[in-house]
C-alpha cells in the first residue's frame, strides 16, 4: 500500500469494473472517489443478466468480501440454456440435465447495488460526465460537463466502450464486427408474453438461424431482456434502421429482414419498451498493446470492448479490478509505474485471448451452421 499512500485516486465510470476497483483499494485503506455521469444511483433501469466466472468476477467479488451478499441475489436456474431454431423448436434443453451450476447469474441492478453499498458513503460522485482529462503537474486534472473540476494522483478510466479517458492513453480504436443488435425488454412477461415468456422458463433462450440470433434472458423483475444480431454494414443504425420507438415498425422490420423466422417471436416486439436500442457491435483489435502512461491507466470495456457472444466482459472487466488493486498495493513494485505497466502487460495478455475468442463466437454464430457450432460448444 506504500505506492499509493497519501494519493487521490480517481475512478471514472461506476460500472461494475469502476465499482469493484473503489471496493478493493477502500479496502486497502485508499483514498478512492467514483465519477460517475449518471444523475443519480436509480437514474436508469439496468440491463439483463450476467454470469459470473469462478476465475474471474467471482474470484474480484471474493476479495471484495461480497460473496455472501452476492449468494443472496443470484438467481439459481437462469443460467439454464434452451437453443432453439427460428420456428421456437427446442434442440438443446439444459432443464432437462442435470446441471451444476459453476457460472451462476445475477441481474446488473442487484450486482450493482451489492457494489455500491460496499463504498463508504461520499465515494461515488454523481452527475459526473468527465468530458476532457490533462496533465497537471505529476497529476491530473478531470473536467466535468457540469462544470465541475478535480485533480487526482491516480486515474482509471472505467468509462466503458466510449471512454472518454482512452484517447489519453492510446489512438487505437474499436472496429466494428460486422454484426449489429437490436436490444428490447417485455416487462410483467409471463401476462404480456406468456408463451415466449414460457419458452424461456426462468433462463435464457438462444435462438439462431439464417445467420441471424435472438437471445433472450428472464429478469428477476419478471421481464424479459433480449437483443436480436444480424450482418449489417457498419452505417446500418445511421441509414437502414426501423423507426425505435414504434413497437409496428421494428416488428414489421423483424418480419421483412428475418423471413425465415416464425410469427411466435413477433410478441417481443409488439410489447416492448420503447425505445429499443442499436448497436453495432464493436471490438477493440485483438492484438492491440501501448506505452505505459504516467499515472493513468484504463480497464473494462475501456482497454478491451468485446462483443458479447462469450459472455466475458463483465467478467475481464472485474478480474481487472482485482489486479489492478493487487498491483497498487502489493508493495512488490518501486513506482506506480512499474505497477501499472505490469497490470496493464498482464490485462493484455489475458484479454487478447478472449477478445479473440468473442469475435470468433460472433461470426460462427451469425454464419450458416450455427446451431451445431453452439452443439458442439455445449458437448
Ligand atoms: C447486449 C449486451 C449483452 C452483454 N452481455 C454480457 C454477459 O452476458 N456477460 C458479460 O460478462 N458481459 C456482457 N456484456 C458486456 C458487459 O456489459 C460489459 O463488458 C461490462 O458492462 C463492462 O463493464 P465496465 O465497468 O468496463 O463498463 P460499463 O458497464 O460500460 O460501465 C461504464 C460506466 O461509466 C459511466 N460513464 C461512461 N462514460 C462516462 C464519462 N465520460 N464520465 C463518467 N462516467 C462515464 C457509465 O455511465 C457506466 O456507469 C454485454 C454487453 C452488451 C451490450
Amino acid at each position: 500500500m506504500k505506492l499509493i499512500t497519501d494519493k487521490t485516486i480517481a475512478i471514472v465510470g461506476g460500472g461494475p469494473g469502476g465499482l469493484t476497483l473503489a471496493r478493493l483499494l477502500q479496502m486497502k485503506g485508499a483514498k478512492v472517489k467514483v465519477f460517475e455521469r449518471d444523475e443519480y444511483r436509480h437514474v436508469r433501469v439496468q440491463g439483463a443478466t450476467l454470469d459470473l466466472h469462478e476465475e474471474s468476477g467471482l474470484a474480484a467479488l471474493e476479495a471484495a468480501g461480497l460473496m455472501n451478499a452476492f449468494k443472496e441475489n443470484y438467481r439459481p436456474g437462469a443460467d439454464y440454456i434452451r437453443i432453439a431454431d427460428q420456428n421456437a423448436t427446442i434442440i438443446y434443453d439444459e432443464h432437462q440435465t442435470i446441471k451444476e451450476t459453476d457460472r451462476p447469474e445475477i441481474d446488473r441492478g442487484p450486482l450493482r447495488t451489492i457494489l455500491l453499498d460496499s463504498l463508504s458513503s461520499d465515494s461515488v460522485v454523481w452527475d459526473s460526465y468527465l468530458i476532457n482529462l490533462q496533465p497537471h503537474g505529476e497529476s491530473w486534472e478531470l473536467q466535468f460537463k457540469n462544470g465541475n473540476k478535480e485533480i487526482a494522483d491516480i486515474v482509471i478510466a472505467a468509462d466503458g466502450a466510449n471512454s472518454k479517458i482512452r484517447p489519453a492513453i492510446t489512438s487505437i480504436t474499436p472496429v466494428y464486427s460486422g454484426v449489429t443488435i437490436i436490444e428490447g425488454s417485455v416487462y410483467n412477461a409471463a401476462d404480456t408474453i406468456p408463451e415466449i415468456n414460457d419458452l424461456v422458463k426462468g433462463g435464457k433462450v438462444f435462438a439462431m438461424g439464417n445467420e441471424q440470433t435472438l437471445i433472450i434472458s428472464s429478469k428477476g423483475d419478471g421481464s424479459l431482456t433480449y437483443y436480436i444480431g444480424f450482418n449489417a454494414r457498419a452505417d446500418w443504425h445511421l441509414k437502414s434502421c426501423p423507426d425505435l420507438s414504434d413497437n409496428q415498425a421494428v416488428s414489421t422490420w423483424f418480419k421483412t429482414h428475418f423471413p425465415t423466422w416464425s410469427e411466435f417471436w413477433l410478441p417481443l416486439f409488439e410489447h416492448a419498451a420503447t425505445p429499443f436500442v442499436v448497436r453495432p457491435l464493436m471490438g477493440m483489435p485483438t492484438d492491440q498493446t501501448w506505452e505505459t502512461a504516467n499515472n493513468l491507466t484504463m480497464l473494462g470495456d475501456a482497454a478491451h470492448l468485446m462483443p458479447p457472444y462469450a459472455g466475458e466482459g463483465v467478467n475481464m472487466a472485474m478480474q481487472d479490478a482485482l489486479e489492478l488493486s493487487n498491483c497498487l498495493t502489493n508493495d512488490q513494485f518501486t513506482s506506480v509505474h512499474a505497477a501499472l505497466k505490469y497490470y496493464e502487460e498482464k490485462m493484455l495478455e489475458r484479454t487478447r485471448e478472449i477478445a479473440q475468442i468473442s469475435v470468433d463466437q460472433t461470426i460462427a454464430l451469425h454464419s450458416k451452421g450455427a446451431i451445431e457450432h453452439m452443439m458442439g460448444i455445449i458437448s
